[in-house]
């Protein structure tokens, strides 16, 4: 692995110098006005973290936001890879550009993320999109500014997509997308190679950023006014691995939980082969860290698991899920579980279902297998039919509906504590957030109230959404 992968200081500071010419160019060019920028960010949470630094540089250079991509100067698809479904979404938004480039040859179309990372995306869009006039590759995003220079320059095509094991960029400008919950990633990167995933394909291997950085960020999110962070790796747990400091992710989440604040703490992802007691005692012991641990399962069936390269089985799943429900009242679990995996039988899918009634999940991301060039599992042969897929997910979503409403149901009368964000769903003099398990609460309240904390008893239940009284605002 890459000992130092820190982006040095002065290459940080170069991009800054490319920003400012650039904002002198930009000055020049829009004098009659601020030119919008608008920026998609499909899939993650790391994808959006990206984003909101993908704003920060284009801040930085003078451009202003806007949700409308008509009325755009700049326009950037932020993209996934991690199904089909989200490059074709890409293409789609990307075809329904040309007309808007035909209408307005200024407008700059960008695209960036895991999906362009991939060289066989990267050469289609290269011949078959003239119209993308910039595209760049998840390991090159702080050289934004450069990139950007040059397109502004020459008006050329900038394409820059380089190999890389990862880096990691501090002191980027980020222009976050909220007030109230704040991205904190704290990890890039996979090394697990799990056989479906496209990850470690596109975003190089696992590296941490220094607990310092991290810990610094947190304390200046919390004096900003920010109520929650999460922390964002595709495997948590990993925190540290390979790295020149000694602090693990337990350790960094105890630090975490000593800075001074009335604030929350989530994270995201945690890979069950690498969630130890030690994970589960410090979110015991923690009172900032909220009792909700998303533990991806992916599948109930050991020889399914097993083909994922997953590393754990169903029993020391159901084991870790034991030791948490002990000691930790009211911890909620949520999971991700891929239907139609290749070779997927019924007999595969039957344990599944089992895990997921014995779990008893809050809530679940249920996702249909996609086969991802240059993964494993895309040279397995025997892909299960579509109609049986359809079939196993219904079955499986059906049964998380009933599992959630149930626990929703006896859940009525008691009291949590909800962190207001938004306004509410289910009617205009509503506002909503989530409890510390991590479900959505709405309750009738004034959007005075979000950024505060509110006691809410249950009383009813929508759908996917708790419905309360608010008893206290605090
Ligand atoms: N690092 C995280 C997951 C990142 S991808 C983890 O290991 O938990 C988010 C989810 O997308 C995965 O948990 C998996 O359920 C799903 N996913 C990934 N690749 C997929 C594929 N090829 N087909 C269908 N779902 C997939
Ligand atoms: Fe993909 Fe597995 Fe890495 Fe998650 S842990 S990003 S599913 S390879």
């Amino acid at each position: 692995m890459n000992k130092n992968p820190h982006v040095p200081a002065e290459e940080i500071a170069a991009q800054a110098e490319y920003s400012r010419m650039c904002a002198d160019i930009i000055r020049e060019r829009y004098y009659y006005k601020i030119p919008l920028a608008y920026v998609h960010s499909f899939g993650c949470q790391q994808n959006v973290s990206d984003g909101e630094k993908i704003k920060g540089m284009l801040s930085q250079m003078g451009y202003g936001f806007t949700d409308n991509a008509d009325e755009a100067d700049f326009i950037l698809f932020n993209t996934c890879a991690v199904r089909e479904g989200a490059e074709s979404r890409v293409f789609g938004n990307v075809g329904s550009m040309k007309k808007q480039k035909q209408r307005n040859p200024k407008i700059t179309l960008a695209l960036c993320g895991c999906m362009v990372q991939q060289e066989h995306i990267s050469l289609k869009i290269k011949k078959s999109y003239p119209y993308v006039d910039l595209l760049f590759g998840t390991h090159v995003l702080h050289k934004l500014p450069q990139m950007m220079h040059e397109r502004l320059s020459s008006m050329s095509r900038v394409f820059n997509i380089t190999e890389d094991e990862g880096t990691i960029a501090e002191d980027i400008p980020i222009r976050r997308d909220g007030t109230v919950k704040a991205w904190v990633p704290i990890m890039y990167g996979c090394n697990n190679f799990c056989t479906y995933c496209v990850v470690p394909l596109v975003r190089g291997r696992e590296r941490s950023r220094c607990p310092d950085r991290v810990l610094d960020e947190i304390r200046s999110l919390i004096v900003d006014g920010y109520k929650e962070v999460c922390l964002l790796g595709q495997n948590v747990n990993s925190y540290r691995a390979g790295s020149d400091f000694d602090m693990n992710f337990s350790q960094l989440l105890r630090e975490i939980n000593n800075i001074e604040g009335d604030f929350r703490i989530r994270f995201m992802t945690s890979h069950p082969k690498d969630a130890s007691h030690e994970l589960i005692d410090t979110i015991a012991d923690c009172g900032k860290v909220c009792r909700h641990i998303h533990l991806p399962v992916q599948s109930g069936s050991d020889r399914i698991l097993q083909l994922m390269n997953r590393g754990y089985t169903a029993d020391s799943y159901l084991s870790l899920v034991e030791y948490a429900k002990n000691k930790i009242p009211g911890v909620a679990f949520t999971s991700d579980i891929i239907v139609g995996f290749p070779g997927e039988t019924e007999e595969d899918f039957a344990k599944t279902l089992e895990l997921v009634k014995r779990v008893g999940f809050s809530s679940l991301f249920t996702f249909i297998y996609s086969k991802r060039e240059g993964t494993k599992a895309a040279q397995y042969s025997d892909q299960t039919p579509k109609e049986e897929i359809d079939r196993r997910f219904k079955q499986l979503t059906d049964l998380q509906a009933q599992i959630a409403a149930d626990n929703f149901a006896g859940r009525i009368g008691q009291s949590v504590r909800v962190l207001v964000d938004s306004q509410g769903r289910l009617s205009p003099d509503y506002v909503g957030g989530r409890d510390d398990s991590g479900s959505n609460v709405e309750f009738k309240g004034g959007t005075e109230l979000i950024g505060s904390f509110a006691d809410v008893e249950i009383t009813d239940f929508r759908s996917a959404i708790i419905v309360g009284q608010c008893r206290m605002q605090n």
